[in-house]
């Protein structure tokens, strides 16, 4: 049986655990933002990240929650008044069509079955109802139900509407599995420090495509921390145009850094073989995936119906120091998620099922008889010597 360990296991959709290099450069010395060494690791990040978000556009840091690089994309791409579709498939979808009301935009709602993907054909269904639509709000993971929604297919969809720009919430995609910005025709991007970046809450990252730049010339929604335009001048002089989150931007010179020693392809790889793996041994613990269009940056499982998916997360926490999540409204005590981003070794991978296991079998002592127990635990390190 797995002890409590000392350390706590953080198995969440962000924040997620940090790289020990990453948490040694986070307690450096603070060092002044308009300085020469501050200069250099400001464009080193600069550009790291277009590589991260696989474009040829700028980046811009907002010293912000992801939230508000979701607000930049709007107010920088919208103008009161302009119609907008909004997929709501979960809890994210919903903050933000309702962001976009508050600021006086005109939302067309998709709404999605949570643990369903939106499809083109939706999509294409709205935008031929609302032709003068001037965006497409959409989650790359909706993060709430675990769930990938087909960017690659949106974007093809929406290049064929001039006055139409895909803006994507890429919090827990950018840097957890592929979404090629330029590739896919995004026109506006948002990712977030402490998930895919595995870096403390605090910094959001946004970019617009040569198709957005005149709609952020020209939106009339009120903007002042958040106008882009004002960032890409004091950028292009090497400089942030407010002060900068010192320690955190250092550290993403850090990460980024060490996913280009790996690789995007070889970093992506990991991530995925984290989510492969849950979603393997999930269905061998009895637990179906609660999404229909599973994303690898976090996975939702069901929970059989007599057991309380906010009890298992709370016996978790508790018993194995494991912290994961619950649902979420309707999903509340349905489901559990478990986050595939941040610095996971395979110990920890193993540690989790071992401890989920004995979790759902304290619940239920008929979940796991002693003969299917030991086949798990088996089928656990067997896989552990091939996979690991
Ligand atoms: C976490 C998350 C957000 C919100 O980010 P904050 O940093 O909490 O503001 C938005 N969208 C998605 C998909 C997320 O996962």
């Amino acid at each position: 049986m797995p002890e409590k360990s000392t350390k706590n296991l953080l198995l969440t959709p962000g924040p997620v655990p940090l790289h020990p290099e990453v948490q040694k450069v986070l307690a450096e010395p603070m060092m002044h933002h308009r300085t020469p060494a501050f200069d250099k690791i400001f464009a080193n990040v600069l550009s790291g990240l277009k590589f991260i978000f696989q474009t040829q556009e700028s980046v811009f840091i907002h010293t912000s929650t992801g939230t508000g690089g979701l607000e930049s994309l709007l107010v920088n791409c919208l103008s009161p008044g302009d119609e907008v579709i909004a997929v709501i498939s979960g809890k994210f979808g919903e903050r933000w069509a309702k962001m976009a009301e508050i600021f006086g935009y005109k939302v067309h709602p998709i709404k999605v079955e949570w643990g369903k993907a939106v499809t083109t054909a939706q999509v294409k269904e709205q935008l031929d109802a609302h032709p003068n639509s001037r965006a497409v709000l959409c989650q790359a993971s909706e993060t709430s139900t675990a769930t990938a929604h087909p960017i690659q297919e949106l974007g093809n969809l929406i290049s064929n509407y001039p006055n139409t720009l895909l803006l994507v919430d890429g919090i827990t995609a950018a840097g957890a599995y592929p979404l090629p910005m330029d590739e896919w025709k995004i026109d506006g991007l948002v990712a977030g420090s402490q998930k895919a970046f595995m870096l403390p809450t605090g910094l959001a990252f946004v970019s617009f495509s040569t198709k957005a730049w005149p709609f952020v010339e020209k939106s009339k929604s009120p903007r002042f921390y958040f106008d882009v335009r004002l960032e890409k001048k004091s950028n292009s002089s090497g400089e942030a145009h407010f002060s900068s989150n010192v320690p955190t931007i250092r550290g993403l010179d850090l990460v980024i850094q060490l996913i280009q020693k790996e690789g995007l392809d070889k970093h992506f790889a990991r991530i995925h073989r984290r989510a492969e793996m849950t979603r393997i041994f999930g269905k061998k613990l009895g637990l179906e995936l609660f999404s229909e269009s599973p994303s690898d940056s976090v996975t939702a499982l069901k929970m059989p119906s007599h057991i309380d998916g906010q009890k298992v997360r709370q016996t978790l926490e508790d018993k194995f120091n494991i912290t994961i999540m619950g649902g979420q409204d309707q999903a509340k005590g349905k489901i559990i998620r478990i986050g595939h981003m941040g610095y996971i070794t395979d110990q920890d991978m193993l540690q989790l099922f071992e401890s989920l296991a004995q979790t759902l079998i304290q619940m239920d002592p008929s979940f796991l008889n002693n003969q299917k127990k030991e086949n798990f635990l088996l089928e656990l390190k067997k896989w552990q010597e091939q996979n690991l």
